[in-house]
């Protein structure tokens, strides 16, 4: 059966036309999905019960299924869903000082790239997500907010390499902005890859207005190939070049992010490096202390270092922000959820 989430709003126009039901069912339909997160098409009473059977006769609604959620101190909520197939995804709900309440994604179910500190990737790839589960990610991650509270941010940085599923993500990302979706201002939506030059031309083309984040993790080659194993076949210079590209045609600053591991790319002489790599280019650097993944042999650098490594790089103009730990203790980070959940 098709997902209605899957279709864009031409397609669901066509069908209310086949139908011979008038266009503005699809405002009704949109808003008891996008604003009340209905749980079935039976309880869209604004729309005739025949329309509702013969919605319900062609889609369904909901595919995924909440088999975890966890809630830390510090308001951070992590869902593990159940999709279709029985595979499982994480995502996430942030909620900070500033009232900002932000939606971070996944894109894939598991990862490809194999970054050696990361959890998504430890099994490997199992395929895309399609748009309508990224949807149903954000409206599972929306119901946990009170009524008349909305998104105002959104990052796709959970599980997987979004630029290698551009075609499903961007329709999903388009549900988010619009008015009659979630109605967050792309301004607010961060996508974030490993790097990838082709698919950071490529989004740059598009013309969107998406922030960029782009995970450099080390400043030189040799030492980014050993922790980044893509980087071996790409090379930084490929990558800054290629966000050079997407500050020129989109004028959004692109975001560095630079995970800090304990003895391995801690080092001030690190900092120094990445400092004049990046020094006279419109970046932020977002520096993220590592967080412990069980069975790797990576370690946290001392808040003190993390502090030292920060303050070379604003010493050289660069902006700087840390990302200091949240949710950890629900394994809110990186794909730790899904790995320990029983099966
Ligand atoms: N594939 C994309 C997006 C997913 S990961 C990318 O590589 O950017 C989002 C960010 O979390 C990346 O910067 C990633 O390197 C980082 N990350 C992965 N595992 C981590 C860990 N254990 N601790 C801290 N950050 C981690």
């Amino acid at each position: 059966m098709r997902h209605l989430l899957d279709q864009s709003p031409e397609q669901l126009d066509a069908w209310l036309v086949d139908q011979r039901a008038p266009r503005y069912r699809a405002a009704q339909i949109r808003r008891w999905i996008f604003d009340k997160t209905v749980a079935a098409f039976e309880q869209m009473t604004d729309l005739g019960k025949s329309l509702r059977a013969r919605l319900a006769e062609d889609f369904c609604l909901w595919t995924t299924r909440v088999v975890r959620h966890k809630v830390a101190d510090d308001g951070t909520e992590k869902l593990l869903l159940e999709l279709s197939d029985g595979a499982r995804i994480e995502c996430v709900l942030l909620r900070d000082d500033k009232d900002h309440r932000t939606l971070c994604l996944s894109s894939q179910v598991g990862c490809a790239m194999g970054c050696v500190f990361c959890a998504s990737g430890l099994d490997g790839l199992a395929r895309n997500l399609t748009t309508g589960e990224i949807i149903e990610e954000m409206l599972q991650l929306k119901r946990l907010l009170p009524e008349g509270q909305r998104v105002t941010h959104l990052v796709v940085m959970g599980m997987g390499e979004p630029l290698l599923n551009l075609d499903r993500l961007l329709p999903a990302l388009d549900a988010a902005t619009r008015p009659d979706g979630l109605a967050i201002s792309a301004r607010r939506i961060t996508i974030s890859t490993v790097g990838i030059p082709k698919g950071i031309r490529h989004l740059a083309d598009l013309d969107c207005q998406y922030h960029l984040a782009v995970s450099l993790h080390a400043p030189t080659d040799e030492l980014r190939s050993r922790i980044v194993p893509t980087n071996r076949a790409i090379g930084i210079e490929a990558i800054l070049q290629a966000a050079d590209y997407y500050f020129e045609r989109t004028g959004r600053r692109v975001m560095f992010e630079y995970i800090l591991l304990a003895g391995i790319n801690d080092h001030p002489e690190h900092a120094r490096r990445l400092a004049s790599l990046l020094k006279g280019r419109p970046a932020l650097v977002n520096l993220i202390p590592y967080n412990p993944v069980a069975g790797l042999p990576y370690r946290t650098p001392r808040p003190l270092v993390t502090k030292r490594f920060g303050e070379i790089l604003e010493a050289a103009g660069l902006s700087v922000a840390t990302r200091w730990r949240k949710g950890d203790r629900i394994d809110a980070a990186c794909g730790q959820l899904r790995r320990s959940a029983p099966t």
